[in-house]
């Protein structure tokens, strides 16, 4: 008998007969890839190239009965299953070396009613994806500020974006999913259906099956905002922060923004002597009537002397696609991040002290403006934890040449440890890179995350789902 060698769980390896694997295929609408297949490497890469797995199989799912297949394929073998939506979390938790992955990023569809507001998306679908349709009718969901990054794995870790102060995160948004459990059954959860498990997935990630639809709420944005990006010398960021942080105290929920440090692009609209130089910037986008907007921003526009200002009235989705030249797929990244309850003078000293040893095109280090309609919602009502952070630290180091790999994790980690102390202890879950696998708890607080163990000792005992931010079952 022939057999094929995958990975059951982290210590034990499993041989798997290949008539199992064939009688897979055979209920398979999508493609399995095997190392032998000419798409294996395509289809094993993701955004963070760092990353380098090498699954046993990969399932590309077509549809909701594809993906029931592959968990229950997975379960009578007892296989180690990796989810990937849009592929890009930066801890590369869509891949897993040996075992399967699901891989749902052909599964694209979109339904829009611009009547009730509602869109429907299957988890293959990417936020540039998503704004495409929605917006034709000025409608949108809270999303990400990276159009390329996967619908599926930012609304299940909760998700924020331009839209969040003024809508709140992108899974208090969510109506309902249908989900895969752990014993390949298709349940829609919601409000009113399987209501604990509704409660789990929002916030708790792939911990608790694989979510085939999403359905959320839409709301009216443009689709045309006041938007961009204000630039300014590095040696202007203590002025420029300080001015950041009153601003944003005292902004209406229309104004999403965020200020980061990075070289300065080598963009036509920046004199040529800023190319590569540290500097810092403040993005942000109004997401009511442009005229409002630009009366909202005018403090921001006329603050100090910008080196570059590219804020005015432009498409919500081209203002969400705009950092995605920054952050591209398939360099190498390492994240670090803490949620802050304030900006004090101390942690804008010691940003502007470390920004100075920025060496990367790529890398940026964000203070994303939270609150807002993000605490409309009560702290229990669902997984995702945290509501009443303010900023969110995102030390977000991009590189290209693997050769930088030591030096250029070392500056994050050394930034990230002097940024500690001004953490209010939270941590966005989405943002945990590979090494941060104690966190979890702490990215969701204790009492929370004893009441997700508790969920997951009740839909995934064995821990099926456990390559991700994981909530380990108290039953093992
Ligand atoms: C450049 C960049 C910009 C970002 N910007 C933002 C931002 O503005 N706001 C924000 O909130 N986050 C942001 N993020 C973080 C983002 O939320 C996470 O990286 C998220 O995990 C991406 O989802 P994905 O589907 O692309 O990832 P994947 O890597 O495919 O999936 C990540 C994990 O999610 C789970 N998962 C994915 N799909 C499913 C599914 N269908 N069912 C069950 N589990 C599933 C799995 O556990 C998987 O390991 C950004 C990330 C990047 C790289």
């Amino acid at each position: 008998m022939t057999t094929q060698q995958m990975h059951m769980n982290e210590q034990q390896h499993t041989q798997i007969d290949i008539a199992a694997v064939e009688d897979f295929q055979s209920r398979f609408r999508g493609d399995l890839i095997r190392p032998d297949h000419p798409l294996y490497d395509e289809a094993r890469s993701i955004w963070n190239a760092m990353i380098d797995k090498h699954p046993a199989l990969i399932a590309r799912c077509t549809g909701a009965a594809d993906v029931i297949e592959a968990v229950r394929f997975a379960d009578r073998n007892d296989l180690l299953v990796a989810v990937r939506g849009g592929g890009h979390n930066v801890a590369g938790s869509a891949l897993c070396d040996d075992g399967l992955v699901i891989d749902l990023s052909m599964m694209k569809g979109i339904y829009v009613d611009p009547v009730r507001r509602i869109a429907r998306a299957q988890p293959g679908v990417t936020w540039g994806e998503l704004d495409r349709e929605t917006q034709v009718f000025g409608l949108a969901v809270p999303g990400g500020i990276v159009s390329e990054t996967g619908i599926a794995g930012l609304t299940l870790g909760g998700g924020f974006g331009w839209l969040s102060r003024k809508h709140g995160f992108t899974c208090d948004n969510l109506r309902s999913v249908d989900i895969v459990t752990a014993n390949g059954e298709l349940v829609t959860a919601s409000k009113t259906e399987n209501a604990d498990l509704f409660w789990g997935i929002r916030g708790g990630g792939g911990n608790f099956g694989v979510v085939t639809s999403f359905e959320y709420d839409l709301h009216p944005v443009g689709p045309e905002v006041m938007a961009g990006i204000i630039f300014h010398p590095l040696y202007a960021a203590r002025d420029v922060l300080r001015f950041y942080r009153d601003f944003t105290a005292a902004a209406p929920n229309e104004l999403g923004s965020m200020a980061v440090f990075l070289l300065a692009p080598s963009a036509p609209f920046i004199p040529e002597a800023m190319w590569g130089q540290p500097a810092i910037a403040i993005i942000a986008c109004y997401v009511g009537a442009v005229e409002e907007g630009q009366r909202v921003m005018q403090p921001l526009k006329t603050f100090g002397k910008p080196l570059a200002d590219a804020i005015k009235p432009k498409p919500f989705a081209a203002q969400n696609a705009m950092l995605d030249a920054g952050q591209p797929a398939g360099l190498q990244y390492y994240w670090k991040s803490e949620y802050l309850s304030e900006i004090s003078d101390d942690a804008i000293e010691t940003c502007v002290q470390y920004a100075a040893g920025i060496t990367s095109p790529h890398t940026r280090v964000a203070l994303f403006h939270l609150g807002g309609a993000v605490r409309n919602n009560d702290e229990a009502d669902m997984a995702v934890s945290h509501r009443n952070t303010e900023y969110v630290l995102a030390i977000n180091n991009g590189w290209k040449n693997p050769a930088d790999n030591a030096k250029q994790i070392q500056w994050t980690r050394e930034l990230w440890t002097a940024m500690r102390p001004f953490s209010n202890g939270g941590v966005y879950v989405n943002f945990l890179s590979e090494d941060d696998g104690t966190r979890v708890r702490a990215a969701y607080g204790s009492d929370k995350y004893d009441q997700l163990v508790l969920l997951k000792n009740k839909y995934d005992s064995s821990n099926r789902f456990r390559v991700n931010q994981n909530i380990q079952p108290a039953t093992l």
